[in-house]
């Protein structure tokens, strides 16, 4: 349920409001409009009765049932686009992000320098995987701790903030101290003691759909984290698997408006791993912007022949860079900035 403020209703309105709610047992969220203030409520919902009947009071505009099973990831409780800051960047405003680095933190020369390449070629965020998800029990695993040390390396060096994955529950308060934006893989969105750590840790979670996750059970798993106290979740389309195999996922653009009309969050897009080659990253990065994504996550390799994961997908840092270029005019022509 949400409780709508009438404008011009006071804190003391509000903070009666609320504490009302709190004594019928349910937990509040407050999004503050530019006219109204909305109140999220959200608990069991039998003793719906007592909270329709605050109707009755002055400040109160109305009281009115989310119909989407996902509460205060909705746009029905928080009409106003989500933003806030990762370290200096403003996310889901005008602004364009890009995160930009390799896929996985192989050693320090190569973090430093695709580090700097990408910070020249005018990304926002170092990404780099110090645990990585692979598919194969034989494949590189990364660096962990180590690689988690060279990333704080690398953005005191560049003064770029760092996103990097966050795999299991035990290692969250790890990876908050050397991330400031923690990233959930499309193989872990649905690891709800996952997301329940990633809600306490105080830091922005950047959350991928999954491969095979319906947008709806996407936006339920940003619910356990918003759930759990942590409002800064950036929502992630990275492709879902379909019939084709002419590219390594299928890019799901549909994604875009429709998370855009059902929620608040800021969403970025994954050209890198949508296609799975380097060659259409660029495109699919257009297609993403065009399509009203707030920021772009891309894979950046300095030598990506030699990447000890993701080579073939990564652009080399003069491609990003001209990519870079490319896309600014387009920001521009859509209303952003980049
Ligand atoms: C990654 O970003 O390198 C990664 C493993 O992404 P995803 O979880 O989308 O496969
Ligand atoms: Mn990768």
């Amino acid at each position: 349920m949400i409780i709508i403020m009438k404008p011009g209703s006071t804190e003391a309105d509000i903070d009666d409001v609320c504490r009302r709610v709190a004594d019928f047992g349910f937990r509040t969220h407050l999004s503050r409009g530019e006219v109204r203030t909305i109140i999220g409520v959200v608990g069991d919902d039998r003793a719906k009765e007592q909270l329709l009947a605050l109707q009755a009071l002055d400040a109160v505009e109305g009281v009115v049932r989310i119909l989407q099973p996902f509460k205060l990831a909705s746009r029905e409780a928080h009409p106003e686009s989500t933003q806030f800051k990762i370290g200096d960047v403003p996310v889901g405003g005008r602004q364009i992000v890009v995160m930009a680095g390799p896929c996985a933190v192989e050693s320090r020369p190569q973090l430093l320098a695709v580090a700097e390449a990408v910070k020249e070629g005018g990304a926002h965020i170092l990404r780099g995987g110090a645990f990585k998800p692979r598919t194969s029990p034989y494949a590189f695993q990364g660096l962990e701790e180590e690689g988690l040390a060279l990333l704080s390396e690398a953005s005191r060096k560049t003064g770029l903030p760092v996103v990097t994955e966050v795999m299991e529950p035990d290692k969250v308060e790890v990876v908050a101290e050397h991330a400031d934006v923690l990233q959930i893989g499309a193989r872990n969105v649905q690891n709800f003691s996952l997301l329940k750590r990633v809600a306490e840790c105080g830091k922005p979670v950047l959350l991928k759909r999954g491969m095979s996750t319906s947008i709806q059970e996407w936006l339920l798993s940003a619910e356990y984290v918003l759930a759990g106290g942590n409002p800064n979740v950036i929502l992630c389309e990275r492709g879902i698997r379909t019939f084709e195999t002419a590219t390594r996922y299928t890019l799901d653009l549909n994604a875009i408006p429709v998370v855009k009309k059902l929620s608040h969050l800021p969403v970025f897009v994954d050209p890198s791993h949508g296609t799975g080659h380097w060659e259409y990253v660029a495109a699919m990065a257009r297609a993403g912007l065009a399509a009203g994504a707030d920021g772009l996550i891309i894979e950046v390799h300095n030598k990506p022949e030699e990447a000890l994961s993701d080579g073939p997908q990564s652009l080399k840092p003069d491609r990003f860079a001209a990519l870079m270029r490319e896309l600014r005019p387009l920001a521009e022509v859509l209303g952003r900035s980049l």
